[in-house]
């Protein structure tokens, strides 16, 4: 602990985003530059706990022992705080930016002051490290002759390729898509996640040795698709980390109608287009001049929403089925669970300054949608619900009176995952759990099927960058275990 009373001298100060005015008006990230004295004294708040719960389940999944580089970057030990990171984390350029830092809910100073900024810490310390040259690829001093085919590309992929990749196993990624990275590249927009931040490990990891295939569908069942069967067969083990990426979908009247579209269509298309042409190819879903509905919130209710402000659309509307949480923790969610509260991500401030409100109206069911006679989408028709709790059970009535109809030219569904895509397990005969999940006890990460493992999201639901990086690592050890008994 540098300072022992940091924490009583200094208020948080965490890093700005980029003015709204100037960010709009391009795709790059909304991160300002690292101010390193004023990170240096928030690092000093950390007090070193007894029980530091930030590193702890509830904090940190992949277990970032946050005091230790907190004191570290306060004593000016930036490339020591770098190895210290890198211990727990293959990823925390990543993490640093994309986490909604479950680690600052847990924050012990968050019981009683506003927490440390350990996210801004995370991100400042990699930046160092990469610009400073520290972090070189490492290849493995030896090789143990067993090979792994890891299929998909997203962060728990490249994480077990990582640890896999150092133990000395030969490691192939498998990824149906022509860019590394799953929803690191197409799903979380370059705003919070520059592409070149993904390319630039992938790099490394290459130069450590990892093999990197693209365009490769595992399991498909077109010609050029890549056989699961033949892998299996050529490969000492396999690990599947495909992700979860069924979207659930809003089956009500006139859902056929042209201009509503799955919030991944939107987002991927976009990226797709920006990487490869600027936007100049036009291969994208356009918001611009459109009203735009976001159905659903989470993270890619957000990145909707700022992507749709950057297309130049009319205007932007969000609903959300459940009610404005409250500004506080409510009774049922104390420290230092994560904390459920009202927040404002960068897409409901960037719509709150084109459109001088903050786009989400909440308890607002969809029940139909509108079309002309060309079948194009030209409205919806919603009703307001009431939500009720009863010994904790939530249940939901539409309140009569409310019905309304609201103009829309673009409607993005982002109501969430239902679990994976199955075909790629099913010539294996993977067994599935109810939720549809890769059947795969954390922590061992085996399926019934000898030598197959399962790891990510594939297994646990859509869930968080951080918790994918985790069930990578781990996954990689138990792979380990069995490929060298
Ligand atoms: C729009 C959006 C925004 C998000 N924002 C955040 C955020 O800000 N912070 C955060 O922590 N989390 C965020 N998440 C969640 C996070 O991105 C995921 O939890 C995480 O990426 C899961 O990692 P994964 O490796 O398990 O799978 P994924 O990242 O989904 O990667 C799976 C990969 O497998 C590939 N694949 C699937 N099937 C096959 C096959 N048969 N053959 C070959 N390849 C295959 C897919 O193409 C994909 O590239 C967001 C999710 C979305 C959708």
């Amino acid at each position: 602990m540098g300072k022992p009373t940091g924490f009583k001298e200094f208020a948080r100060e965490a890093a700005e985003y980029r003015d709204v005015d100037v960010r709009l008006v391009d795709y790059k990230e909304l991160y300002t530059e690292v101010d390193t004295e004023r990170l240096k004294t928030q690092a000093s708040r950390c007090m070193d706990c007894g029980v530091a719960f930030c590193q702890s389940s509830d904090g940190c999944p992949v277990a970032n022992v946050c005091p230790e580089w907190n004191d570290l970057v306060y004593r000016d030990r930036w490339k020591d705080a770098l190895d210290r990171l890198h211990n727990t984390n293959n990823f925390p350029e990543f993490t640093g930016r994309v986490c909604p830092a479950p680690c600052e809910g847990a924050c012990v100073l968050g019981s009683v002051d506003k927490p440390v900024t350990i996210k801004n810490v995370e991100f400042a310390i990699v930046e160092r490290g990469f610009s400073e040259g520290w972090i070189q690829a490492q290849p493995p001093t030896f090789r143990t002759g067993k090979k792994v085919a890891i299929i998909g590309s997203g962060p728990s992929g490249l994480a077990s390729a990582a640890q896999l990749n150092k133990l000395g196993h030969q490691v192939s990624v498998y990824e149906r898509a022509d860019r590394i990275g799953g929803l690191l590249m197409y799903g979380i927009p370059n705003m919070k996640l520059g592409k070149d931040v993904v390319d630039r490990r992938v790099k490394l990891l290459k130069e450590e040795g990892v093999e990197f295939v693209t365009n490769a569908n595992v399991g498909g069942k077109e010609s050029g698709d890549t056989s699961i069967e033949k892998l299996k067969q050529d490969n000492d083990a396999v690990l599947f980390c495909t992700g979860a990426t069924n979207a659930r979908d809003l089956p009500i009247e006139n859902r056929e109608l042209n201009g509503i579209y799955p919030a991944m269509e939107f987002l991927k298309a976009n990226t797709k287009s920006l990487l490869d042409s600027n936007l100049e190819d036009g291969n994208f879903i356009s918001a611009k001049d459109k009203d735009v509905i976001v159905i659903g919130g989470g993270d890619t209710g957000t990145d909707c929403i700022g992507t749709s402000i950057r297309h130049g659309a009319k205007n932007v509307i969000n609903f959300e089925l459940l009610p404005q949480p409250s500004e506080d923790r409510a009774p049922g969610n104390p420290w230092p669970l994560w904390p459920k509260i009202y927040r404002v991500d960068y897409g409901h401030a960037e719509a709150n300054d084109r459109f001088g409100k903050d786009p989400r109206e909440y308890c607002i069911m969809s029940k139909g949608f509108i079309g002309d006679d060309n079948g194009n989408l030209k409205g919806i028709k919603t009703v307001n619900v009431e939500w009720t709790n009863v010994d904790g059970q939530f249940s939901m009535k539409e309140i009569e009176g409310t019905e309304k109809v609201w103009d829309a030219d673009l409607i993005l569904l982002s109501m969430g995952f239902l679990g994976p895509e199955q075909y790629a397990i099913e010539p294996l005969g993977v067994e599935v759990d109810a939720r549809s999940n890769y059947k795969a006890e954390y922590d061992k990460f085996t399926t019934n099927v000898a030598g197959v493992f399962a790891a990510g999201d594939c297994r646990r639901g859509q869930s968080l960058v951080v918790w994918a990086i985790d069930e990578g690592r781990r996954a990689a050890r138990e792979v380990d275990k069995y490929l060298m008994a």
